[in-house]
């Protein structure tokens, strides 16, 4: 006579069952695309780093890495869409300083802008320029100050939203030269530097990997460099220290996150990948052309990047807070 387990029983087989097919799916994955979100348009900085990576990443991982252009709202939109996406290694955000400074600028969001998120590892650290259109009247950034005390709102700035990278360089230009600008907003610095090559808008802060080649090909015309030493890439350049505007330093950190949630094992596969990815040649040159580096393989970790996250929001926070730019 059959045996018939009891509903109990069977529930109970479901639950171990299901316990122990957990981990066993974590130890397979990725079994199939995973999806990096990144929070601008495509073409700017943020992308460009991101389809390097993804494409390293990929390599890695045996499955492709397929980037998600995600922008608008200063990286927020993004960053929610994967701190409300399943926790499973298949949604991944690619995001840059934002992350340190959103959770002051933003008062009211739909996430949990600082537990939403996993930690996998830092990416780069990358230098700001102060660029301005190829006939803006000024040639340097001591000519470029005066004619924006002159000036003031007449003078076109474009960002990418409040919390985006252009944003906070904006903020530390405006406190430093003590005057606004008028403020022009796009989905990501990508759309911003089409503006600014066709002369429609007057300046823009972006990182050197947005830059170097429209400043190279002489489409942008580049006032300082935003970081304490004059950057490799672009070696005639002078630093914002040595024009005058010692306060106006900040240079861009990207990191790689995942859903609050993800199992360890992902994580820990994501961040392996990560750390390969980085020594990956194509992407150590292209880097080097494009004004950056991968950073060192110890901070490419979970640990390191959530103690690195943590320590900028508290450098950020008072910054903001003196400044007075919230964006509600
Ligand atoms: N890096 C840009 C910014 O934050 C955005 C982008 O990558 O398009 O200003």
């Amino acid at each position: 006579m059959p045996i018939r387990p009891s509903r109990r029983a069977l529930l109970a087989l479901a639950a171990a069952f299901g316990l122990a097919a957990a981990p066993a799916m974590a130890q397979q994955y990725p079994t199939r695309p995973v999806s990096m979100v990144v929070p601008f348009a495509a073409g700017g900085p943020t992308d460009t780093v991101a389809r390097l990576l993804a494409e390293a990443m990929g390599r890695e991982l045996g499955q492709t890495v397929v980037v998600e252009n995600v922008g608008g709202a200063g990286g927020t939109i993004g960053a929610q869409r994967v701190a409300q996406a399943r926790p499973d290694g298949y949604t991944i955000l690619l995001h840059h300083i934002g992350m340190a400074t959103i959770p002051t600028l933003y008062r009211r969001l739909g996430y949990d802008p600082v537990n939403g998120f996993e930690t996998i590892g830092l990416v780069t650290e990358v230098p700001m320029t102060l660029v301005a259109r190829k006939d803006f009247p000024a040639d340097t950034l001591q000519d470029a100050v005066a004619l924006i005390r002159r000036e003031g709102e007449k003078l076109n700035y474009a960002n990418a939203g409040i919390g985006a990278a252009s944003h906070l360089c904006g903020i530390l230009l405006m406190k430093a030269v003590d005057k606004a600008m008028t403020t022009v907003p796009f989905r990501g610095t990508g759309p911003a530097m089409q503006e600014l090559m066709a002369g429609r808008v007057d300046l823009m802060c972006d990182q050197t990997t947005n830059t170097t080649q429209q400043i190279a090909a002489g489409s942008i015309k580049v006032l300082a460099v935003t970081t304490p030493e004059r950057v490799p890439a672009l070696p005639n350049v002078p630093t914002t220290a040595e024009a005058g505007l010692p306060d106006l330093q900040v240079t861009i950190w990207h990191g790689l996150y995942a859903p609050r949630g993800t199992p360890a094992p992902v994580i820990e596969r994501l961040s392996r990948a990560l750390q390969v990815a980085l020594r990956d040649e194509k992407v150590v040159s292209r880097f080097a052309d494009l004004g950056t580096a991968p950073v060192a393989q110890e901070q490419a970790t979970p640990e390191a990047h959530r103690r690195f996250w943590q320590a900028d929001i508290a450098k950020w926070r008072p910054v903001i807070q003196a400044a007075g730019q919230y964006a509600d």
